[in-house]
């Protein structure tokens, strides 16, 4: 019978922030893959837990992968922790739980603290729906690209980010996006533990003349509605309906389901947009 990977959620900060379940199951396990053994193995002596451990990190995740997947699949039980939080998360595992699935080893979540989630109950913003973006991509097209799409983006949009980077991406964001209001969310369950909301010019000049310290978590406030419209009813401004009909026609869609589609993206009723297409075809 081969064995169980537990994903199991440790402290963002405080040690405290650990359940019964992970404290057990760190006990139980036959072997701990870490992504820092130095760094667990403050958590684990606080708790008095003596099972061996291993590493696996984002440099030796695919190749450790393999090595893991043998020891689970002759009988024993692992147990995967990160620096702090929840695995996968902006954090190795991904590639070992496929590897799981892929070869029928069992895999379960052993859930506890996640930045992410807790900076969002400390908000005090609407939350009911929030795009999590992670960490930002480091420079280049892709930075460029992704800041792009958070401008369209109608959810609450979450980032992480290392503290020598946060002046950048504030400076970014302003760019970008213009004055949204931001809540930043500093060394969440640690005793200097922050949150602060303003608008993004003002973040970036409070981090012009203040060291940024600690680890950070931003929200960024969607666009106000009618920002998005104009935005999207500039974009379509350009673009003649009968094309946008012809091109959604081409790509395999029927005529009906193209002009509802077409209807909702220019905020038109359908039965304008059935006479503009009318008006269309017999110019044509
Ligand atoms: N897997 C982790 C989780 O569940 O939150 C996230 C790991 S990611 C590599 C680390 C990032 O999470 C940090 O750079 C920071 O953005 C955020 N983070 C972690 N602990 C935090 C804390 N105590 N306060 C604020 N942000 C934190």
């Amino acid at each position: 019978m081969s064995g169980t990977l537990y994903l199991c959620a440790t402290p963002i900060g405080n040690l405290e922030d650990i359940t019964l379940r992970v404290l057990r199951v760190l006990k139980e396990a036959d072997l701990i893959a870490c992504e820092d053994t130095r760094h667990s193995r403050v958590l684990l002596s606080h708790y008095d837990i003596h099972t061996p451990v291993t590493s696996y990190h984002q440099h030796n995740r695919v190749q450790k992968a393999g090595e893991l997947i043998e020891k689970l699949a002759s009988g024993l039980n692992i147990a995967l922790i990160t620096d702090a939080g929840t695995p996968i998360i902006s954090d190795p595992g991904d590639v070992l739980v496929q590897r799981c699935y892929e070869n029928g080893i069992r895999v379960t979540s052993v859930p506890g603290p996640c930045a992410g989630i807790t900076a969002l109950t400390l908000s005090g913003i609407d939350s009911g729906r929030f795009a999590f973006y992670g960490f930002l991509p480091v420079k280049g097209r892709e930075r460029k690209d992704l800041l792009a799409d958070l401008k369209s983006e109608k959810m609450p949009v979450e980032l992480y980010e290392a503290p020598h980077k946060l002046k950048k991406t504030l400076a970014d964001l302003y760019a970008v996006l213009g004055d949204r209001s931001i809540v930043i969310l500093r060394e969440l369950t640690k005793v200097h533990e922050e949150r602060m909301k303003c608008s993004l010019s003002e973040a970036v000049s409070y981090y012009d003349t203040t060291e940024p310290k600690g680890e950070f978590v931003l929200i960024v406030e969607p666009a106000p509605e009618e920002e998005i419209r104009r935005e999207e009813d500039s974009v379509f401004a350009e673009i003649p309906l009968i094309t946008q009909l012809q091109e959604y026609m081409a790509a395999g869609m029927d005529k009906k389901s193209a002009m509802k589609q077409i209807a909702k993206e220019r905020h038109m009723s359908r039965r304008d947009v059935y006479q503009a297409v009318l008006e269309a075809e017999a110019e044509e």
